[in-house]
């Protein structure tokens, strides 16, 4: 059973690792910013009260994150674990994922935060493209598609994300030190933080975090 959190900025690499970890261990990875940009794109209730503030690069409101996440993991994929990716990002998330986890008697094993420093970060985020129908991530330079502007998976048309763009990009990492740096505080008070340096390209870090998840505690 492996319920785990992915912490770190807008580009630390959070999405990349999800899916590697989540094909790794065979659970699910349960990504809200995906998730809400679906809802937006369907025109489902939520994307449309979701929108404003996505494309500002706000959060969007905590009551509507948990009760999207109340709902998603208590679905039947769930029940052996789960990567979570952009969830909790503030402090009522923590709290309502904890009071979540302790009604159902489960706990989580690692909340794992990706350490990435700002200029790799704005560099990753402005040349991030990424597949609308499947979800897939891709970089300009340093993991570019096979094919140009083609998903690998799907062979969809890739698009740069709206909350990609530079002042948006400033906005979200704002956001991030005001609202989700404090978690890291958070988890680290219960034992729970592990923190990721690694430097190198994606592979590199998901060594580091297979040996870290693997050794425990
Ligand atoms: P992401 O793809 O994780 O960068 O998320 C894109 C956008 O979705 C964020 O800038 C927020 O507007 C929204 N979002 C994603 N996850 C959350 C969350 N846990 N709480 C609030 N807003 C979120």
């Amino acid at each position: 059973m492996m319920r785990i959190v992915l912490l770190g900025q807008p580009g630390s690499g959070k999405g990349t690792q999800a899916q590697r970890l989540a094909a790794a261990q065979g659970i699910p990875r349960l990504t809200t910013g995906e998730m809400l940009r679906v809802a937006v794109r369907d025109g489902a209730p939520l994307g449309k009260d979701a929108k404003r503030y996505m494309e500002r690069g706000d959060l969007v409101p905590d009551q509507l994150i948990v009760a999207l996440m109340q709902e998603r993991m208590g679905t039947a994929d769930c029940a052996r674990g789960y990567i979570l990716d952009g969830f909790p990002r503030t402090r009522v998330q923590a709290e309502a994922l904890d009071a979540m986890l302790t009604t159902v008697g489960a706990a989580l094993q690692h909340v794992l935060l990706l350490e990435v420093d700002e200029a790799e970060i704005r560099r990753r985020l402005s040349g991030r493209r990424e597949c609308p129908k499947c979800g897939s991530t891709f970089h300009l330079t340093a993991q570019p598609p096979k094919v140009a502007g083609v998903c690998d998976r799907c062979q969809t048309a890739l698009v740069q994300r709206p909350d990609d763009q530079e002042a948006t990009i400033a906005r979200r990492l704002a956001v991030y030190v005001r609202e989700t740096k404090p978690l890291i505080g958070y988890y680290e008070a219960r034992g729970l933080l592990r923190r990721v340096t690694a430097p190198g390209g994606p592979d590199e870090v998901f060594r580091a975090i297979s040996s870290l998840i693997t050794m425990g505690p």
